[in-house]
């Protein structure tokens, strides 16, 4: 199986997570006394080897060219010819030092010497054998297709609906969810709510004479990749930039972002014209709802606020008690500029989302002890930043130490990682990702990417995060219902409450049309900022106060606003519940998982490589074929009592009375990946081989259908069926 250096560094920044700039899922959307948050400048350090082997490059390619002038001035000078002779012999020398060192170099970038070429070699035998096999088709293919939309074709269709079922069994059945569903149809004040409606978007640029579009920080992206891999001229500094660009890009404002693509010379890949200066473009499908027109309405980009809006509701059916978490899978919608990537990146695409409600107060887990003692590779901030490798850690202590901000955030981190490995993720090509500061919305506690290794490089395919109380918040600012919970006190408590009153009269004379700014802003102060504000209008009688949305500083006077602690006695406390959200992209777990279940193996003749998907049982679209040996009757009858049986214990299957040898029979189900073949070579008895290994047993054709089902569904494993019945090895089978 194909695989190549999964540790450089800027791996991590060229991964195709959603380059969020502009999303509205990291937005600054409320204001604070102080500044907006900061974005943190990074510097990625460059690999140690990297940096001293370019530098030593530029040195031998200096020697060489300055040999290269002594030879040719000695043989303008006509010297003699033993000097010229000399001066060769020494230049060809440095030009083999310098290849040597260019090799090294070429190797240390690409990981295996030439890391990107068997990357894409080995993405192309996964892509040509998918699409052969209908595990995907390009949608409307016969009108030569739409970027960014396909079909699942048979075997695909059933791999999702068995990573579908299993996600239902581990998360909605396991934890006691609340499934539901809702439309993808979605009216736009939901979606102006959640913030979608002015921020989903993503910078474009325009090619600007044919019009065609591309993603901006893509083209920036891919010139910085392009140039780090394959020119090996480049100076240690430059590459230095270049990886620096690739780690802040994505907090480029639209201007930055035109100013650098102008500063390397981008231009449109296809035509290789000038590039528009880039703008904005909402990602979300527009609709309107009903004949009139008169509803604006979108496709949902997320089945998150779906729920979202339904918490009251849910929370009562809940008992009125958390934590609970409700759950959806389904369509999202999102209208990407230039879709590349296959089926990494499309325009519709299936989506999982959980969200768990939890007490902002209380976040620790009662199942986080089945998940603490997990090892896998986490690859926190520090790690990031200080330009080391993801690393090994015990899920129990990355909590205990606040590397993951708290037990539930945690126990999910954990069970994702369960749920994606028994799907048959390889557990060394999966790692935890924490956001960097500058990725995080300001609300957001903590949130970590499950990235999976691929041909692309690190791919986010389930984002794990913290959103604390934004976005029920959000909804109940604008439906004016409150999305809130309660905790009904034993005892009434006597507490003291902070109470914030903007005087509105005063603050309409100073601010006038921006007045409403600038109450949200003194109302949603925390009581830190208001109390600071307090002691500042008291001992001077104004303060500078930032108002987010209106992106400015304001002086606020004594005479605007009163601030003040109260004493109440209350019977209960009311507060907006945190929520924990993992949400999964299905298409990107189940590409991921066919390049990590794809290998190849030499023909029995070693004449031709044969494709094998080494699914588990527990996703394989197919989990047994069924061949009467040669084209009989009998044998023919007895394969269909085999088929039958299977049929009524639930095994999916497929008879192959094809008359072709039994090796191709074999190999064409190796290539999609069906676990088990039961052969029938007489009336009473059948062989079963196992797809990895390729050996086989003896079983009664009674016994049949139950082993194989035993077998597919987990009950036993196939060292247990090897022990217990007559068997041979594929090595004995020559097979
Ligand atoms: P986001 O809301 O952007 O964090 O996306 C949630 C998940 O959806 C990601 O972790 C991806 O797995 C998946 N996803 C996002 N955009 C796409 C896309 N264009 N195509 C396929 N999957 C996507």
């Amino acid at each position: 199986m194909c695989k190549w250096n999964q540790h450089r560094i800027f791996s991590t920044f060229v991964s195709l997570r959603r380059q969020q700039i502009y999303s509205v899922r990291r937005f600054q959307t409320t204001t604070t006394l102080g500044k907006p948050i900061s974005i943190a400048s990074i510097q990625i350090p460059m690999d140690a080897t990297e940096q001293s082997l370019r530098q030593s490059l530029s040195e031998k390619s200096s020697s060489v060219e300055a040999q290269g002038n002594a030879v040719r001035a000695l043989k303008a000078s006509r010297a003699a010819k033993p000097d010229i002779d000399a001066a060769i012999e020494l230049l060809n020398k440095l030009k083999l030092e310098k290849s040597a060192v260019e090799k090294e170099l070429q190797s240390t970038i690409s990981g295996s010497g030439n890391g990107s070429l068997n990357r894409e070699a080995f993405r192309k035998a996964v892509v040509n054998t998918l699409e052969r096999r209908l595990f995907y088709i390009p949608s409307f293919k016969i009108y030569s297709g739409v970027a960014g939309l396909f079909d699942y074709g048979p075997p695909g269709c059933a791999i999702k609906s068995n990573v579908l079922s299993f996600w239902r069994q581990h998360f909605i059945l396991e934890e006691n969810m609340l499934e539901v569903d809702c439309p993808c149809v979605t009216p736009e004040v939901v979606l102006k709510a959640s913030g979608h409606v002015d921020k989903f978007t993503d910078l474009m640029v325009k090619d600007e004479k044919t019009g065609t579009c591309y993603r901006a920080d893509h083209l920036l992206k891919d010139y910085c990749t392009e140039k780090l891999e394959k020119d090996l001229t480049i100076s240690a500094d430059k590459a230095a930039e270049l990886k620096d660009v690739l780690a802040v890009m994505e907090d480029f404002s639209p201007e930055q972002l035109g100013a650098k693509i102008k500063e390397y010379g981008i231009t449109a890949p296809d035509t290789k014209n000038p590039l528009s200066d880039p703008y904005p473009f909402n990602l979300m499908f527009q609709t309107s709802i009903g004949p009139s027109g008169l509803i604006p309405g979108y496709m949902r980009p997320e089945t998150a606020q779906g729920i979202f809006v339904n918490f009251k509701d849910l929370y009562y059916y809940n008992g009125r008690k958390l934590p609970f978490a409700a759950a959806q899978i389904g369509q999202a919608f999102r209208n990407e500029i230039s879709p590349r990537q296959g089926l990494l990146r499309v325009r519709e695409f299936t989506l999982a989302e959980i969200e768990h409600f939890v007490d902002p107060e209380n976040k620790s887990h009662p199942k986080f002890p089945d998940v603490a003692k997990l090892e896998f590779l986490m690859f926190p901030r520090e790690e990031q930043m200080s330009g080391q490798s993801a690393k090994k850690l015990c899920l129990g202590e990355a909590v205990a130490t606040g590397t993951v901000n708290n037990e539930t955030l945690g126990y999910f981190i954990g069970r994702v990682y369960l749920f994606l490995t028994r799907l048959g993720i390889d557990k060394e090509r999966l790692r935890f990702r924490q956001h960097l500061a500058n990725e995080m919305a300001h609300y957001a506690a903590d949130c970590w990417d499950a990235e999976i290794e691929s041909s692309y490089g690190w791919i986010e395919c389930v984002g794990i995060a913290d959103r604390s109380a934004y976005d029920l918040r959000a909804h109940s600012d604008k439906s004016g219902v409150p999305l809130v919970a309660e905790e009904k006190f034993a005892e009434p408590k006597e507490v003291e409450k902070l109470v914030i009153t903007p005087v509105k009269k005063e603050l309409g004379l100073a601010f006038k049309g921006n007045q409403k700014n600038v109450v949200e802003s003194l109302e949603a102060m925390n009581e830190e900022e208001a109390m600071e504000m307090k002691a500042t209008l008291e001992s001077k009688g104004e303060v500078e106060f930032f108002v987010c949305t209106l992106k400015k500083n304001v002086t606020i006077k004594k005479n605007m606003v009163s601030i003040s602690k109260e004493k109440k006695k209350e019977h209960q406390r009311v507060f907006t519940p945190s929520v924990i959200e993992p949400s999964f992209g299905i298409g990107r777990i189940i590409y991921c998982l066919y390049e990590h279940c794809f290998s190849t193996r030499p023909s029995k003749a070693g004449d031709e490589q044969l494709n094998v998907f080494r699914f588990p049982p527990l996703v394989a679209p197919i989990k047994c074929t069924v061949f009467p040996l040669v084209q009989n009757q009998q044998f023919e009858e007895a394969a269909k009592v085999i088929s039958k049986e299977l049929a009524s214990v639930g095994i999916s299957h497929k008879i192959d009375i094809t008359g072709t040898s039994i090796g191709k029979r074999y190999a064409r189900t190796d290539e999609l990946g069906v676990p088990f073949a039961i052969t029938v070579d007489s009336e009473t008895s059948v062989t079963i081989r196992e797809r990895d290994s390729k050996d086989q047993i003896r079983v009664s054709l009674k016994e049949a259908a139950s082993v194989v089902s035993s077998v597919a569904e987990g009950k036993m494993t196939w060292q247990d069926v090897w022990a217990s019945f007559p068997h041979h090895s594929s090595a004995a089978l020559d097979e």
